[in-house]
């Protein structure tokens, strides 16, 4: 155990500087893979939101005032910066949430520096209209920065949906405080020093640290927020939607899933099998759009629940430091309960186990690859988002029937359809309600296009121009022209 007084002190950013918190207090944060303290982080109060906040307003102007190709050519350093330091960023990250280095360098690091990059070219091409009304008069739009945001960040992928908020929000001239989970706050930290050195103004992107209920509830009840950007669970963006009521703040909410990844009888089986092991073990289960419920055609359902059973049984679990471990612990002690005890409530549901089902080792919150067969749709396990290592597959008779179950939960994030018929998959791919449905694929996202759910998996579309309107204001201007 590491002595507290050894510990790296981990101080809010706000205004460009290093701030200890108002309170003095500072929480442990803990590498779930060992149980370690790596760091103590400060823990942030609602006077420091209000620092935070007054920085944010004043950066406005200063952020405004540049052209808007040097914010692109800023971000874009800022792009280089985090490639120079990839492999501190992705050890920062992978220790914090307990996720695979590997997988970190190959999938949230670069996903986080393309969305950098794309966005970053948009800075001097967000545009307004001129609308032609009436001869005496000229009008048009312009899209101005919808202010200072504040961005609630998750602790499955810190960096990587970080800068989902972070990148387009400074592309359209606003400025930021983004408050990252409270047990995984390293990595933004430390983008938010990288900011400072390519040249991101004091003030721009602040960071606050701490809990939830203390600095997320101020953030969200501030009147001199603009827009809050929220991904987390649907519990907690309720409560956002209810606060930022206030002042009327714009909301964006991503939030959680139950996806269906439907499979059938035609299906490429070696394909679909594999993705679907991938669509629910990547990330230790803990992914939005974890394909946690896999509908398998009555013909093939033995057959599927076999190799997938076999898939996880073969899945590399431990060290997330080694290049070769493909899963790693979950994030926390209470995410490891939540999950065994959801593998507790399957049993008793009288779904067959059919892989995993259990922790292991006694050190690190490592919990097996699990498959349940013969789950029912009605069963808690495939209506509620475990988010965690835990697969339902479920069998089902045909379209209609695959259609019925796979649209029956209360969240509507992304889906999956296999089939060589390509009438059906498109057929189904229309009836799935769902932001995103991959057909013969699963899992991909892209800054490009458009990501996000609705019902209990919230609203609004992040990625693409359509962020874009996330934090921006459009304005109409009337000149009149006979004067
Ligand atoms: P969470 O809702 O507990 O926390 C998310 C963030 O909200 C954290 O920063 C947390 O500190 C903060 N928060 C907690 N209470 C708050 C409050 N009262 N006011 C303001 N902020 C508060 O979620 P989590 O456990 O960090 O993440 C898991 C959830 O996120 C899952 O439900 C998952 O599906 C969802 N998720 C969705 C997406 C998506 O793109 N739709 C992506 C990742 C995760």
């Amino acid at each position: 155990m590491n002595m507290q007084s050894d510990l790296k002190r981990h101080d809010l950013l706000i205004d460009g500087k290093r701030l200890p918190p108002g309170t003095g207090e500072y929480s442990v944060d803990i590498d779930p893979a060992t149980e370690q303290t790596i760091a103590l982080v400060a823990q942030g109060s609602a006077a420091d939101v209000d620092t935070a906040v007054l920085a944010a307003r004043a950066a406005l102007k200063v952020w405004n005032g540049m052209r808007a190709a040097e914010r692109g050519r800023i971000l874009h350093r800022l792009a280089d910066l985090m490639r120079t330091h990839q492999d501190e960023l992705a050890e920062l990250e992978s220790r914090d949430a307990g996720k695979p280095i590997a997988g970190v360098l190959r999938q949230d690091l670069p996903a986080a520096i393309d969305t950098l990059t794309y966005y970053a070219g948009w800075c001097d091409k967000i545009t307004g209209q001129v609308v032609p009304v009436r001869p005496d008069a000229l009008t048009y739009t312009v899209r101005e920065p919808v202010g200072v945001v504040a961005a609630i960040v998750p602790w499955n992928f810190p960096l990587m949906i970080g800068m989902w908020k972070i990148a387009p929000a400074l592309a359209c001239g606003c400025t930021l405080i983004v408050k990252p989970a409270e047990i995984t706050p390293l990595s933004a930290l430390r983008v938010g020093e990288l900011a400072l050195e390519a040249g991101v103004p004091p003030g721009v992107l602040n960071i606050v640290t701490g809990k939830g209920r203390v600095v997320g509830d101020a953030l969200v009840a501030h009147p001199g927020v603009d827009k809050v950007t929220f991904t987390g669970s649907p519990a907690v963006g309720r409560g956002i939607l209810q606060g930022a009521t206030s002042n009327f703040k714009r909301v964006t909410l991503e939030l959680g899933g139950k996806s269906a990844n439907v499979i059938f009888a035609d299906a490429n089986l070696d394909n679909a099998v594999r993705a679907a092991a991938s669509g629910i073990f990547f990330n230790t289960g803990q992914v939005c759009s974890a394909g946690s419920r896999i509908l398998a055609q009555r013909e093939v359902y033995d057959e599927v629940v076999e190799r997938l059973a076999a898939r996880a049984n073969a899945i590399k679990v431990g060290d997330p430091s080694l290049r070769e471990t493909s899963m790693g612990p979950l994030v926390s002690a209470a995410q490891m309960k939540t999950v065994l005890d959801y593998i507790d409530i399957g049993r008793s549901e009288g779904a067959s186990l059919v892989a995993g089902g259990a922790r292991i080792g006694e050190q690190g919150y490592f919990v097996q690859p699990t498959v349940f067969a013969n789950v029912e749709h009605e069963m808690r396990i495939s209506q509620e988002e475990i988010f965690g290592p835990v697969a339902s597959v479920i069998r089902f008779d045909d379209e209609a029937d695959a259609v019925r179950i796979a649209n029956g939960t209360l969240y509507s994030l992304a889906a999956g359809v296999w089939s060589a018929d390509i009438g059906r998959v498109h057929r189904v791919a229309r009836e799935l309600r769902a932001g995103t449905v991959w057909i013969n694929t699963y899992g991909y996202t892209d800054v490009r296009l458009p990501w996000g759910g609705s019902g209990d998996s919230g609203f609004g579309r992040e990625h693409g121009d359509v962020a874009l309107d996330n934090f921006t204001e459009p304005k109409t201007v009337w000149l009149a022209l006979d004067q």
